[in-house]
């Protein structure tokens, strides 16, 4: 039983703090009587041995005094019990510990932050924000951990812009880790003023953005789109073409604007340089997919198909061979139609099914693209999946 051997390593943590706690008052050489382990310690253990262990965990909590060490074994404790899933029952000896007035002021900062984390845990956010916020405003040395857990409680509730301020604060402590971080809440907060329909407001944002992380893909994304909607054409492909240097795995995001705008306002051949250029870069099935879907334009099926079928030699992929058979059951040229209907289902289905975009820090993956990762909740981590069912 997992739960009872970490119960038993606490028990003999408890007994080192005793011990350790015994030592020390003889060292001071005060003059306490040798004493005994306590009888609750006893009591405890006896639980323990028949697997009681609620009535264990009760017993030794009352049997703590109250000293460093020990309040190592209470923390250590509560987020045994938060673990387990029984928020409750951390949340208790917590509030238990901060009940003790020998706790000192630091110790007392120690414990308040492992009760707004049971509060979290247990999805009670206001209780845990009201804590933080008082603890973040206090100069001590666990600050960062407040501001961090607050961070968390506003990025879970969407409250971009008190993210952006304890961020900035964050910022300023520890240093430009959290530049990239803000540069993605300031896109959040864009995206919230293009709901709203407030455009100037949006391109403040970006800019924002940009200021704190230069190669913020996602900024020039939204500012992509809302040049390609408001007609600036030239403007637009100036922010979709800056992905490619920014970080250009993201570049397969842009292509569909590109399209679009490059149609639109003849700049077709401009497009396929540019493709050439990105595919020398970093070859990848969008890519490919769009210079072919080119080349059917410009120069007929047969040099999309033969360009097509030199990609897919040198880099093999599902959808690249989805797209040949499209083609060719488009421009039917040989007899081996049945055939290639059968494979084109085969390789439909799989598609399907597959997930586009995956979390490089946790594997989480899905259909859709999210800034912010749904599994591990960090900032940025998703990316188009690779491989050969990828890009
Ligand atoms: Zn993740």
């Amino acid at each position: 039983m997992p739960d009872l051997a970490l119960l038993a390593l606490i028990m003999v943590a408890m007994l080192a703090g005793y011990l350790l706690g015994r030592a020390e008052k003889k060292k001071k050489k005060e003059h306490f009587p040798e004493q005994p382990l306590s009888k609750e310690y006893f009591v405890g253990l006896n639980y323990l041995l028949n697997e009681q262990t609620d009535e264990a965990i009760e017993t030794f909590i009352k049997a703590l005094d109250l000293n460093n060490d020990t309040v190592d074994t209470y923390l250590a404790l509560g987020s045994l019990f938060c673990r387990r899933g029984e928020v409750d029952k951390s949340i208790r000896v917590h509030q238990d510990l901060l009940a003790r007035p020998s706790l000192t002021p630091l110790q007392s900062i120690r414990v308040q932050l492992e009760l707004a984390k049971d509060y979290m845990t247990a999805g009670l956010f206001d209780r845990a924000e009201a804590m933080l916020v008082d603890l973040s405003r206090q100069n001590h040395e666990y600050r960062v951990d407040a501001l961090q857990q607050l961070l968390r409680i506003y990025e879970r509730e969407k409250e971009w812009p008190q993210a952006v301020e304890i961020t900035e604060s964050l910022r300023k402590l520890c240093g430009e880790d959290y530049a990239p971080r803000l540069a993605h809440l300031y896109c959040e907060i864009a995206e919230d003023k293009l709901r709203l329909n407030d455009r100037s407001g949006a391109r403040k944002y970006i800019r924002a953005a940009y200021s704190r992380d230069k190669n913020c893909v996602r900024a020039s994304l939204i500012l992509g789109r809302m040049e390609m909607e408001e007609g600036r054409d030239r403007d637009a492909i100036k922010a979709l073409q800056k992905v490619s240097y920014q970080d250009n795995r993201y570049v397969p995001l842009t292509l569909d604007m590109l399209e679009t705008v490059c149609h639109r306002s003849d700049q077709q051949r401009a497009l396929g340089s540019y493709l050439a250029k990105c595919l020398n870069e970093k070859p990848g099935t969008a890519i490919i997919l769009a210079m072919t879907a080119q080349l059917m334009n410009s120069r007929g099926e047969v040099s999309a198909m033969d360009f097509l079928t030199g990609q897919l030699r040198r880099q093999p992929s599902l959808r690249g061979l989805n797209a040949l058979m499209n083609i060719q059951l488009n421009y039917p040229s040989e007899p081996s139609l049945t055939s290639i209907k059968l494979l084109k289902e085969v390789t439909d289905q799989m598609l399907v099914s597959k997930p586009v975009y995956q979390c490089f820090s946790c594997g989480f993956a899905g259909k859709e693209m999210h800034w912010h990762c749904p599994g591990c909740h960090e900032w940025g981590t998703l990316a188009p999946v690779q491989g050969v069912e990828g890009e």
